[in-house]
Parts: C-alpha cells; sequence; structure tokens
C-alpha cells in the first residue's frame, strides 16, 4: 500500500450526498505511473462504508424510481454537459493516475459524457409491450422494473468509462447505485462524481467507495440490499463473484478478460491495415480489455504489413502523458511491467524474434515504460498466445486459408472482440458469422459507441453494456395479467 506525501491532496468517499472519510479514518496513496510519486490521498473504506452506502442508496430509490424517465434523463444530460465543460482538468487527472496520454483521455471523458447522454434519452423508451390475448376475456401486458441498489465494480484501465456503462443506464432505469472504482485510479471518477452532484444528483442516489476489493465485494455479496452486481475486470474474479451472486440470486452482468485475433486479408492494403493495428494494439499500451493481441496475417502479404507495423511501433512517441506529442504512456503499475517482461522472456525463450522494443525503455529514470514491441516466429503454446496479455505486445502470425484462421482465432477460451482487414463483403461477413467474439470490428479498430451493445461471449462474460441492451440489465419484466368483468 502506498503512503501519501505530506503535500498530497487528499480526496473522500461519497456516500449519502456528503463527501465523508473512511468510517475507520483509512486512506490510501494515489501514483502516477509516470513519475511513481503519489499524487493524492484518498479515504479508502471498508465494509462499514461499503453498508453505509448501500443502505443510503436503498433509502434513495423509492423516490428516484417515483421520478419519470423525463425528470432522472436531466441529471444524466446536466452531467454530460458538465464533463464535456471540465474535460481539461478531468483528463489532466485521469492521466496522472491512469497513465494514458492526454489525448487518449480526452477520448474516454468523451464517450463516457456521450454514454450519460445517450442513456438520458434511452431511459424514457423503457417500453412494455401489450400482448394479443387468447380469450376475450384476458388482456396481457409487460411492465419494465428496475432491478434495484446496484453495486458497480471496475477496473483501472478506463476509470471512468467502465463506470459510466455502469451508472447512466442504472440512474436511467431508475435504480441506485454504489460505485466501487480499481483502489488505484479513483480521482477522475471523484470528478465525475462532482459533475453529477452540480447536476442535482439527491443524495444517495449515486455513491464511490473506495476500499480493499474483498472487503467491499464481500458487502455487496452478502447484504442483501444488493440486488445487482455489475462487474468489470478479470475473468477469474469475475468467476467468484458470480458464485458469490449465486447465494441471494442476485442478478450479475460480467464484462471481462479478451484475447482479440486481429485477421489481415490480402485484397487490403497491408500498409492501411499496419497503420489501424499499430493504432489499436498500443492504445494505452495495450491495457485494454478489447486490444487486439493476435495479429494473423495473409502470407501474401505479411512481409509488408510486418514491416509497416516494425516502422510504425518504432516511430511511436514513449513518454509522460502530460507531455505534448506523446502517444504512448507508461504502463498502470509495476505489476503490468513486470508481466510484460515475463510475456516477451517466455516468448524469446520459445523462439520468438522481436523485431523492435522487447524491453523496458532506459529513457526514463522513472516511470513504467516498455517499448511497443513487434515480434514473429509466434508460436500456440507461447505465454502471451495463452493468457490474456494486457500489454504493449504485437505478436505477429501467417496464414493461408479462411476457415484455418477462423479455428486460430477462436482457439481460446476468451470471445469479447475480433478484428478483420478486408475489402471484400463475403469475406467480412463469412468472417463476421464465424468469428466467436461479442464484437467485431471490420476495417474499425475501436469498436465501441454508446448505442451499440458492447460485451462478450465464453468467459470474456455475460450480459451486454452500452446499447439498449445496456438499459435492459438495470430492469426487471413484469408480467401484468388482466381478467376483465363479462
Ligand atoms: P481485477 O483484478 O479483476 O480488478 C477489477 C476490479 O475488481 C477492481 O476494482 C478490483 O479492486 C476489484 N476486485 C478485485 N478482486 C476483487 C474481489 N475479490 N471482490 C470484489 N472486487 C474485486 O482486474 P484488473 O486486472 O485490475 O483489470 C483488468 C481486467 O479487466 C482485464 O482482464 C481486462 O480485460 C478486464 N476488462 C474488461 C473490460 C470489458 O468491458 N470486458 C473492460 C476493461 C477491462 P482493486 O482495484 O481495489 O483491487
Amino acid at each position: 500500500m502506498a503512503t501519501a506525501t505530506a503535500t498530497a491532496s487528499r480526496k473522500r468517499l461519497f456516500i449519502d450526498g456528503q463527501w465523508v472519510d473512511a468510517a475507520d479514518g483509512r486512506t490510501l496513496g494515489v501514483i502516477n505511473p509516470a513519475t511513481e510519486e503519489v499524487i493524492c490521498e484518498i479515504a479508502y473504506g471498508g465494509r462499514k462504508d461499503a453498508r453505509r452506502a448501500l443502505e443510503a442508496a436503498a433509502r434513495a430509490m423509492p423516490a428516484w424510481m417515483k421520478l419519470t424517465a423525463w425528470d432522472r434523463a436531466k441529471v444524466l444530460k446536466k452531467t454530460a454537459d458538465l464533463m464535456r465543460e471540465r474535460l481539461e482538468s478531468i483528463a489532466r487527472t485521469l492521466t496522472m493516475e491512469q497513465g494514458k496520454p492526454l489525448p487518449e483521455s480526452r477520448a474516454e471523458i468523451n464517450h463516457s459524457a456521450d454514454t450519460f447522454e445517450w442513456f438520458a434519452e434511452e431511459g424514457k423508451r423503457a417500453y412494455g409491450q401489450v400482448i394479443p390475448q387468447m380469450k376475450t376475456i384476458n388482456r396481457h401486458m409487460t411492465i419494465k422494473h428496475p432491478v434495484g441498489v446496484v453495486a458497480a465494480i471496475s477496473p483501472w484501465n478506463f476509470p471512468i468509462t467502465l463506470q459510466s456503462r455502469k451508472i447512466a443506464p442504472a440512474l436511467a432505469a431508475g435504480c441506485t447505485i454504489v460505485s466501487k472504482p480499481a483502489s488505484q485510479t479513483p480521482l477522475s471518477l471523484v470528478q465525475v462524481f462532482e459533475c453529477m452532484i452540480e447536476a442535482g444528483l439527491p443524495p444517495g442516489v449515486a455513491n464511490l467507495v473506495v476500499g480493499p476489493a474483498q472487503e467491499l465485494g464481500d458487502e455487496f455479496l452478502e447484504n442483501p440490499i444488493c440486488r445487482k452486481l455489475s462487474f468489470t475486470g478479470s475473468t477469474e474474479v469475475g468467476k467468484m463473484l458470480m458464485k458469490g451472486c449465486a447465494d441471494q440470486m442476485k442478478r450479475v452482468s460480467l464484462e471481462l478478460g479478451g484475447h482479440a485475433p486481429f485477421i489481415i486479408f490480402p485484397d487490403a492494403d497491408p500498409e492501411a491495415g499496419a497503420k489501424i493495428a499499430v493504432t489499436g494494439k498500443f492504445r494505452n499500451n495495450g491495457q485494454v480489455c478489447i486490444a487486439p493481441s493476435r495479429f494473423y496475417v495473409h502470407k501474401d502479404v505479411a512481409k509488408n504489413f510486418t514491416e509497416a507495423v516494425v516502422e510504425g511501433a518504432k516511430k511511436l512517441k514513449l513518454g509522460n502523458g502530460l507531455e505534448d506529442g506523446v502517444e504512448v504512456g507508461p504502463m498502470f503499475e509495476k505489476k503490468a511491467l513486470d508481466n510484460t517482461v515475463d510475456l516477451v522472456d517466455d516468448a524469446k525463450k520459445r523462439g520468438g524474434k522481436i523485431l523492435s522494443g522487447g524491453k523496458r525503455s532506459d529513457r526514463f529514470d522513472k516511470g513504467y515504460f516498455f517499448e511497443p514491441t513487434v515480434l514473429t516466429n509466434v508460436s500456440g503454446e507461447m505465454k502471451l498466445m495463452v493468457e490474456e496479455p494486457f500489454a504493449p505486445v504485437m505478436p505477429v502470425l501467417d496464414f493461408s486459408k479462411l476457415d484455418d484462421v477462423i479455428r486460430a482465432a477462436n482457439n481460446t477460451r476468451y470471445g469479447l472482440a475480433a478484428y478483420v482487414f478486408t475489402n471484400d463483403l463475403t469475406v467480412a461477413w463469412k468472417m463476421a458469422e464465424g468469428l466467436e467474439a461479442g464484437i467485431i470490428g471490420i476495417n474499425e479498430p475501436v469498436p465501441a459507441v454508446p448505442q451499440c451493445p458492447f460485451g462478450g461471449m465464453k468467459e470474456s462474460g455475460m450480459g451486454r453494456e452500452l446499447g439498449h441492451e445496456g438499459l435492459e440489465a438495470y430492469l426487471e419484466t413484469k408480467y401484468v395479467a388482466i381478467r376483465l368483468r363479462d
């Protein structure tokens, strides 16, 4: 656990409409991965704080769910407006706590503001149905009902986006929520909460707790007030939480890990494909759940593609994300850096050939910088082909036949995203149908917009965020049966 310097400022938890210290007074230092310095202290709560937050959310829910969707939308829309107004300030915080370069932080905040705005509107479309009867005396319909108090747990790689995908639809549906961001990236979310408060958030409707994951998680699982757990994070923790939800039959949504294939067909320009591949792979240092992490290139264009990605990777400017022109920041934490070193060492031991990068950058005295890496001579048993890599490493393999590459791409326990680069509609369509992934990008390196469903197949998760499905995740369907008088 990091300790804060005397100069670091201090942020608090937000429970029942108040900024508060942790019940037992604990705090945690948040570290800037570019400088390894503590930039701020945050109150670090425990079960007692999580319980207070759940109780506040339960008290707030009856009045919040009784508001019309139009009234709830006002708070969400105003939040979006304030996030855009405060873009620069929030972006600096996000870069300092997470490491990503400022342009990526701005993009994250804009996407999150769009998410708030979109769910403000979509909440108005929580339609039920009138269903035709079999007997003249009956009438049947469905109406929608909020699932109840939600607990939302998210990781560090997109601290604002991943909470926005939970908070916005939950509130739009009439639920109330307790948000638990990753311990090391709570600060930008604090600023989003400030926007929500100024937008008119009633006390208790959204609460923010930070603290040891297991402690808070146990309270969410064991306290019957919590009716739904929405989790984004690793497959391992997701499975554990899903088991924990079974005891009280809590609703659960799981957005988990991925290992996305990126497939380049010979009909398309390999250099253009390489540009997209470099953008998609090295965004946020590859620490993205939908990051492409296995590159299958048709043998006819493999040489040109590989040369172009190596050139692209070498040109990327590495540095502190606050500086102008920086395209790749530090990795998020020492553990992530060590894991990347380990993956690359393992690949080298198994015959992998490094074409660019391959090591921790020696240009910096401080910070967790790893050089963008491209490697070939890749084999299926390398760790980076089996485990989710979450690293700035691009393994390049070649293929000849469409059916073979579909088989190779699907040969994983994950099924979150997959990418195809082609101009041939038939190929694109066969790939979209054949690939086992919840999200498919055709010539599109960042397939994530508020209005389309986002989520995984297989061990990449359960349920969808965003899109109308993202609202449905916070709604129960009630069947109302009416018998008329004769
Ligand atoms: P993680 O270890 O599963 O942590 C994610 C969140 O869960 C953090 O808030 C963490 O809290 C909390 N947590 C950890 N153990 C817990 C427990 N026993 N009970 C309750 N909460 C617990 O994941 P990570 O390694 O930090 O994040 C990266 C993973 O997230 C990758 O696998 C990535 O693919 C996945 N991800 C998925 C999506 C998607 O949409 N599918 C998006 C982004 C990331 P602390 O921070 O306090 O430990």
